[in-house]
């Protein structure tokens, strides 16, 4: 039986860079994927030959972050969303300009630096919720520090631990704050980090068990496989229900991060139109609940992508035609014009997605710090996936690639 170097589990974005790093180093790789596809929670909708829609992730976070080395390499195009700049608000009926509205609205401002505020906290863990109730967020300032910050990290206000997210600020801060379209869509650097890799797909791991230098990987349709490593890139979710039997079993510390850290939903609606009938600087806007952030997903494509997570996306997810409540609400905003020019839509909910069971991880209060916990290899089994990023770039793509290659450094490392 071929014993392989490094077996990898799962074929997102972590995996895929672990494993071509290794592939380009000369190691025998193998990595098994229980999709029939590759790229995880990277997954580009191919059937509108015109435009990119991303049904998984869709920005670059950040103006220097790993995923650039990509862009740059295989020249990609790409637009800028900028934090504020840009941006439209949904407020007392009228689309406002974000800037113009900050401008005339006394407390609007504390969003503009709303990151500098919490780099500078210096108190005990708290909620989110608590902070801005200390800080005097309310009405539409607190909505939209719960979107900027809460939301977009499929988490909530009650629920986001501070100094988590001060981690995460004081992290990333030299990275840029703008995030960025890939106009031809992330599937070219999926298809670059997985170019001649042997993937084996539809190839669902059961158990890993360790002996003596050995780990040896079970398929659930019986075949064994074996490696000198293995890395584990599963979902937390999947972590979470225990979808891998791991022998021997997972340490108590590996085993309180997987509980503790959350990984809670997210859906994705992208309404497909005729044509665009809005305007050209609305390519980002804010609404109220339930569907509170929508975007143009290319400059010129007449798609509109609505996102949903945590409560919001249970909330959608559960409520009889998803895609009338979103109308109702883009009607209120556009008018009849949105019924009329409508043309299609695709919807993903990733918290019924089995190989996902979720968008992505975030640190309730009193979890922080537990992420290198769950990024700690287990003997000769390895652990990477965004809810190992212990750079504070979780959550990301980014994120999953640089945890990837982590777990690669711990394999070199170990000179096997
Ligand atoms: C809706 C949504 C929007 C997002 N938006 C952005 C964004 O704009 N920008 C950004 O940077 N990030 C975004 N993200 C986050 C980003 O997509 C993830 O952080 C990243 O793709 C995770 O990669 P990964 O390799 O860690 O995990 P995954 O991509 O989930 O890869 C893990 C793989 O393991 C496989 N697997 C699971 N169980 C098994 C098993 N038992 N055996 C074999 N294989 C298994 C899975 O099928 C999967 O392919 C978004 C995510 C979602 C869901």
């Amino acid at each position: 039986m071929t014993t392989y170097d490094v077996i990898v589990i799962g074929a997102g974005v972590a995996g895929l860079a672990a494993a071509r790093r290794l592939h380009d180093a000369g190691r025998h790789v193998l990595v098994c994927e229980a999709r029939d596809r590759i790229g995880g929670r990277v997954w580009s909708d191919a059937s509108d030959p015109n435009w990119a829609i991303e049904l998984g992730a869709e920005f670059i976070h950040g103006d220097e972050v790993s995923t650039w080395q990509f862009v740059r390499q295989l020249g990609l195009a790409t637009t800028i969303a900028g934090r504020w700049d840009g941006r439209r608000i949904w407020y007392n009926d009228t689309l406002h300009d974000a800037l113009t509205l900050f401008a005339v609205d006394n407390s609007l401002p504390p969003l503009t630096t709303i990151e500098a505020q919490i780099a500078a906290y210096a108190g005990p863990d708290i909620s989110f919720a608590q902070w801005l109730d200390e800080n005097d967020y309310h009405g539409l300032a607190r909505h939209l520090a719960d979107i900027r910050l809460a939301h977009s990290a499929a988490t909530t206000p009650a629920l986001a631990s501070i100094h988590a997210m001060q981690a995460d600020i004081l992290q990333g801060e030299h990275l840029g704050g703008n995030d960025h379209h890939i106009v031809g869509g992330y599937a070219p650097i999926v298809a670059a980090l997985a170019q001649s890799l042997p993937i084996r797909l539809q190839s669902v791991v059961t158990t890993i068990r360790e002996a003596g230098d050995q780990c040896r990987v079970t398929l659930a349709d019986g075949v064994v496989l074996t490696a000198k490593r293995v890395i584990v890139t599963i979902p937390l979710a999947l972590l979470k229900t225990g979808s891998i039997a791991f022998d021997p079993p997972l340490p108590t510390a590996k085993l309180h991060a997987i509980r503790q850290i959350d990984m809670h939903g997210g859906l994705k609606i992208a309404l497909r139109f005729r044509e665009r009938f809005w305007d050209d600087t609305a390519s980002f806007f804010s609404l109220v609940d339930p569907a509170p952030v929508w975007w143009t997903t290319s400059p010129d494509a007449p798609y509109l992508m609505g996102f949903f997570t945590g409560p919001r996306a249970a909330h959608i997810g559960a409520v009889t035609d998803p895609i009338a409540t979103c109308l109702d609400l883009l009607t209120a905003v556009f008018g009849d014009v949105v019924r009329a020019q409508l043309v299609g839509w695709r919807m993903i909910n990733w918290s019924v997605d089995p190989w996902s069971l979720g968008a992505y991880s975030s640190v309730p209060v009193g979890a922080h710090g537990l992420r290198p916990a769950l990024a700690a290899p287990h003997g000769r089994v390895h652990f990477a996936g965004e809810a190992t990023a212990v750079d504070g770039h979780s959550a990301s793509v980014h994120g999953a690639i640089s945890s990837g290659w982590r777990a690669v450094t711990e394999i070199e490392a170990a000179h096997d």
